[in-house]
């Protein structure tokens, strides 16, 4: 029989996919001696098998029962005693930590008689206990029975008003706190149609149902599919004893981070909110005082807490993120978590660690994220002569400029459309997830560095600026203003979440720490992240097998990406090398020849500036192999528009100009259309039709390799045929090219030369030892390689694949990562059997996905030799290659 319960004795942190993160760390800190309240744990299982039936199974509430009262022994109290309560908080907590996604209720037990008891309990304190109550109905009401939390919020929005301007709600005195519980007890019947439940077994089975009905909540799955987490994990519940932050100024409640979750430095960092409860931190009620402000109010405790700090980094041997509460100067745990952080400091406090001998290389490299690598090289603003309107928090780094929108609604269609937008609001809720993700920058007029916002941008990477007080909302008519100015929906604002400042219209930006140390700036190779990143990115190099290329079509591009490191090009285009003034005539000629004297006149025309243009990579990339793709696209995108041409010809025509020159271009433009051209003539069938071509390009490349030889350099030189389907094909390009390079070379020998090509068709993948018999190189495309293994056209796909990744059609947008299943087994079996016939084949991939951290993966999984991506994400894919290696070692050794 499955156990649906554990008390926090019984288990640890291990156990987080039965347990959740929260009731696995609890159980973890319990079993550590530290100050946790205690309690019990239900589990995922429990989840599950209750989403399954539609209810609870009957075997889990006696399991909580039991458990219950096991826990009411310990607490020498029960639930519901009207004379002496025990009082419990009903927690979600789903493996993955979802901030604000599930929600928790406070106080539950308390009803119309044990509110008398707490009174009791607390020293005769009536005004706390009925503080309690109606904190209670508030949170049962909105969370477990779905009343409008507006509706309570007014409530006592107008309480506070009648006690006068200024009123805070602890000056709320006993008899306004009891007028209150009748006025929410009013709320919670005319929403729900019943009075409020004051059996506690009962309050404590709808919670629970609640917790679990919540995993499948809009919220939930949107941040799941934001994040990649499963669905099918469920969330644990826990039941824990209630500890009072609100019972006076020798009370409290905070958040601890034991490093600073923004810069990663080795500071106490936080937020604590005198005399208050839970939630009151994070929801930005009032304002919080600094974690170290602690020190001052309550010594022993702040001792305390910073020794608890201590021992949970240790014993996590990671940043660690605590919620402590304070009641009558007791100090209690009731959290922890690896801290979330940002981009920057991740690599600060990774570094830090290792230095502090906290965590051990290998360890350290895991502890970055590739995907969020670029973000470090974010520019930031320039403020210099600028006057902020307001000044905020730094709640998120990174500069962020964006037209004001209110809403998260049209933050989203706006976002939608491709609009920059910032995201600005009192502060956000859980139901503004959807915009705040697809806006550039978000800002709020209230909250700590804790708030919902705060914690949602860090963990998207969007820059934030919150709690800038100096904003005056005004939601109705759609402005804010600051500082006397006026700012209205649709204008531009520019939000710097590394200082917190905010600015009318658009500010230049400045390069980021990172980008200028890479470029010799001395100061910025001075900070620490830069030692950070040169530290662990040598780590990474050193022990990654996977080498790493750019696609790079020029000589700018060339060096740009061998100053990020990048070992050779993977994708040299040669497309651009039939564009511009001086060559469209040449081009044109080529394609509209009727003999071969014309044909050729053309070719000899553009070989010696292509062969300059190749000069120029190999001179780039010297001493490095550059693999060059021969012409790959259909020819009519080297012509006009055929629908603008047919439309000048028509106009000239009317105006009766003289347009016999155009008319007999359109006649050509209309030979050449194709129905579906991207399967149509290109790629090798365009070398097999217009033999002369490829000859040209290939003449191109070897003049210039010969050239850069003699000049002493030394060209390593792959040519490579896009676009194989048989083995035939490219065996016939390289009978007719092959002649053509050693005429071209003449008596210059080149270090390195070889002849491959892409595979990126089904056909070839699955022929592929046949191909590897004339190969010497794969080189995996794997956009068209997606394209034409799902049918989907890239250009068309986005349309609907939201749509697919949302339904789980497809585990995630395949032209971001490769489909393993479907298109990573095509390469695998192209690499398998490729290999099998020519065990010298060389393997490589050149698309997009060769920048994406969870695809370099899968190569080195599959052993290619190389990944090839874009320059600016050359640093990325030397990570996840590094990161590959000893993140496979790692989860060998479990
Ligand atoms: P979240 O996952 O949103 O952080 P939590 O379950 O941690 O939700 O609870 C929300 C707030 O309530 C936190 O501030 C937490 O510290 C507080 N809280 C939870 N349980 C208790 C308890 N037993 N006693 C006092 N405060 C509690
Ligand atoms: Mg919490
Ligand atoms: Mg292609």
């Amino acid at each position: 029989m499955a156990e649906y319960a554990y008390d926090f004795s019984e288990g640890n942190k291990d156990m987080k996919d039965l347990l959740g993160g929260k009731g696995a760390n609890l159980a973890e800190m319990t079993n550590m001696g530290l100050p946790v309240p205690p309690g019990f744990t239900i589990t995922t299982e429990a989840c599950l098998e209750f989403l399954k039936r539609g209810g609870a199974p009957p075997e889990m509430l006696e399991e909580a029962g039991e458990h219950l009262e096991r826990l009411e022994e310990a607490m020498g109290r029960q639930l519901g005693d009207p004379d002496d309560p025990l009082l419990v908080s009903v927690r979600s907590g789903a493996k993955f930590s979802m901030p604000g996604m599930m929600d928790t209720v406070l106080n539950l037990g308390l009803n119309d008689r044990s509110v008398e008891g707490l009174a009791k309990q607390s020293d005769g304190d009536v005004r706390f206990a009925r503080d309690a109550y109606r904190r209670f109905i508030q949170m049962f009401g909105k969370i477990v029975m779905d009343v409008p939390g507006e509706a309570f919020e007014e409530a006592l929005d107008r309480a506070k008003e009648r006690k006068g301007p200024g009123t805070q709600d602890t000056d709320l005195d006993a008899d306004d706190l009891t007028a209150l519980i009748e006025k929410f007890r009013g709320i919670y019947r005319q929403h729900t149609g019943e009075e409020f439940p004051q059996d506690p077994k009962e309050q404590l089975r709808l919670a629970i149902a609640a917790v679990f009905e919540s995993w499948n909540g809009k919220r939930a799955r949107d941040y799941r599919r934001q994040n990649k987490i499963s669905d099918d994990l469920g969330t644990a519940v826990n039941v824990q004893a209630m500890v009072f932050g609100n019972r006076g100024e020798d009370s409290g409640t905070g958040v601890a981070f034991t490093r600073d979750p923004s810069t990663g430095e080795k500071v106490p960092y936080g937020d604590y909110l005198p005399n208050a409860q839970g939630e009151d931190v994070v929801a930005g009620i009032r304002n919080t005082l600094r974690i170290v402000e602690l020190e001052t109010l309550d010594p022993d405790a702040y001792r305390e807490l910073r020794q608890h700090m201590d021992t949970l980094e240790r014993h996590y041997r990671d940043m660690c993120d605590i919620e402590f509460t304070i009641e009558k100067a007791k100090l209690w745990i009731l959290q922890v978590r690896v801290g979330k952080r940002t981009a920057f400091a991740e690599w600060v406090m990774a570094y830090d660690m290792l230095a502090e001998d906290l965590i051990d290389a290998d360890t350290g490299l895991l502890r970055v994220d590739a995907n969020r690598l670029e973000e470090l090289f974010k520019r930031r603003v320039t403020a210099e002569g600028a006057t902020p309107i307001a000044k905020g928090l730094n709640a998120s780094p990174g500069a962020a400029i964006g037209t004001v929108v209110f809403t998260a609604d049209e933050a989203e269609r706006l976002g939608k459309q491709g609009e920059r937008v910032i995201l600005v609001r009192r502060e956000t809720t859980p139901d503004d997830y959807h915009g705040m993700i697809a806006a550039q920058g978000i800002l709020t007029s209230a909250g700590g560095t804790n708030s919902h916002a705060a914690v949602v941008a860090r963990g998207e990477g969007i820059p934030a600026v919150c709690g800038a007080d100096a904003i005056k909302l005004s939601p109705a008519d759609r402005t804010f203003t600051a500082s006397g100015t006026t700012v209205k929906e649709g204008d531009v604002i520019t939000i710097d979440g590394f200082t917190g400042n905010v600015y009318v219209g658009e500010l230049p930006l400045e390069e980021s720490v990172l980008e200028k140390a890479r470029a010799g700036d001395a100061e910025a190779r001075e900070q620490k992240v830069w030692h950070a990143f040169e530290s662990l990115m040598a780590h990474a190099d050193r022990v990654r097998r996977l080498r790493v290329r750019a696609n790079a079509d020029t000589p700018d591009q060339a060096r740009n990406a061998r100053e990020r490191g990048a070992e050779g090009i993977g994708l040299c285009r040669t497309e651009h090398m039939f564009l511009g003034e001086e060559r469209v005539e040449a081009v044109r000629t080529m394609i509209f020849a009727e003999t071969e004297e014309e044909e050729a006149k053309a070719y000899d025309a553009l070989a010696p500036l292509q062969r300059d243009d190749f000069v120029g990579i190999f001179g780039a990339m010297d001493g490095l192999p550059v693999t060059v793709r021969l012409l790959d696209p259909p020819l009519h995108e080297f012509l006009p528009n055929q629908v603008d041409l047919a439309v000048e010809v028509a106009l000239g025509e009317e105006r009766g100009d003289d347009v016999e020159e155009q008319k007999a271009l359109l006649q050509k433009v209309n030979e050449l259309h194709e129905t579906n051209p991207m399967l149509g003539l290109r790629g090798v069938r365009l070398g097999i039709v217009k033999p002369g071509l490829y000859a040209m390009q290939v003449r191109a490349i070897f003049e210039a390799a010969a050239q850069v030889r003699r000049d002493g350099g030394d060209p390593k030189v792959e040519v490579m045929i896009p676009l194989v389907a048989t083995a035939p094909e490219l065996r016939q390009m390289r009978e007719e090219l092959e002649p053509v390079a050693e005429e071209s070379l003449g008596d210059v020998e080149l270090s390195h030369l070889e002849w491959g090509t892409m595979v990126e068709l089904p056909r070839a993948a699955v022929t592929a030892a046949e191909i590897a018999e004339t190969a010497e190189f794969f080189s995996f495309g794997t956009n068209d390689l997606t394209q034409t293994a799902f049918g989907f056209s890239r250009d068309d796909i986005g349309k609907f694949v939201g749509m697919y990744e949302e339904r789980k059609l497809v585990p995630a947008n395949p032209f971001v990562t490769i489909d393993v299943d479907g298109v990573g087994r095509l390469m695998r079996i192209a690499s398998d059997e490729g290999r099998a016939a020519n065990a010298s084949l060389h393997l490589g991939i050149c698309g997009e996905h060769g920048g994406d951290p969870a695809s370099v993966a899968f190569c080195h999984e599959i052993g290619l030799d190389y990944v090839s991506c874009s320059p600016y994400r050359v640093e990325t894919a030397r990570l996840a290659a590094g990161q590959a290696v000893v993140g496979a070692a790692e989860s060998a050794s479990k």
